[in-house]
């Protein structure tokens, strides 16, 4: 299988679930992981016609992303989906469109004042970690509507981080939790689409983009209300 038809595959799998979801597929928006994969590859996928890229890795990004651009005349729009510590931040906003693991509020200061220094906005998911593993960052999102505590943590983030001046808050972003049944899968995304919506209604930001789904289980997030799903290894194969 070409990254050309594993694209188109996951394109009909993408369509297949909206159909069951009575969804537009024009409302989810595929991205394309493309973390350990070399420069060749992503440029084969952009040929491809994949138009949303994301990396995890800071470092590993800077050095493939140029090399990438010089070698495609195609829009891309770079998303950051892993951990980004502080002093990272700045590499971040010099290369990225949008940062997807926003998961604090003090990350979310940096990326807005080193984008303000660049003269330009950045846009920005929040990470919200619902299935409550220890191992995953985000902010405490683990039964946030039973959880006055973590429910009022995530307002107050919300509207800090609604006020920067030069991050621009699009939405939340999830990862569910490896090895569990599928009804706790689809547990996770519902709740980070309820969140959306009490974040909409109480706080009034808007967050049109549910960042959620992989490999595993982007038609599961595709049903619960997932605009955006992050697709590694079933466009490019399995990672070394
Ligand atoms: C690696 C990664 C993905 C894609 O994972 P696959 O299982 O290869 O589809 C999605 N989101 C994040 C945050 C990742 O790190």
């Amino acid at each position: 299988m070409s990254v050309a038809d594993n694209i188109r595959r996951v394109h009909d799998r993408v369509a297949a679930a909206c159909i069951r979801a009575n969804r537009d597929p024009d409302e989810v928006t595929l991205v394309g992981i493309s973390k350990l994969k070399t420069v060749d590859e992503i440029v084969g996928a952009i040929d491809a016609g994949l138009q949303h890229i994301g990396e995890n890795r800071v470092e590993e990004a800077i050095s493939k992303i140029p090399l990438v651009r010089a070698r495609t005349s195609r829009p891309v729009t770079w998303h950051m989906v892993g951990h980004v510590q502080s002093r990272k931040a700045r590499q971040v906003v010099d290369c990225f469109d949008v940062a997807q693991s926003v998961d604090s509020v003090r990350l979310a200061r940096r990326l807005s004042r080193f984008a303000a220094e660049k003269g330009r906005e950045l846009d920005a998911l929040l990470e919200i970690n619902v299935s409550g593993e220890a191992s995953k960052y985000g902010f405490r999102g683990y039964n946030w509507y039973r959880d006055a505590a973590v429910r009022s943590g995530l307002l107050e983030a919300i509207d800090e981080v609604t006020q920067l001046p030069n991050l621009k808050a699009r939405g939340l972003m999830t990862m569910a939790p490896f090895g569990v049944d599928e009804a706790t899968i689809r547990r996770v995304f519902a709740d980070l689409y309820s969140l959306r919506e009490e974040l909409q209604t109480v706080a009034g930001a808007r967050l049109p983009v549910l960042s959620m789904g992989m490999t595993d289980d982007f038609e599961l997030a595709i049903e619960e209300g997932a605009t955006m799903v992050r697709v590694g290894r079933a466009i490019f194969g399995a990672r070394a």
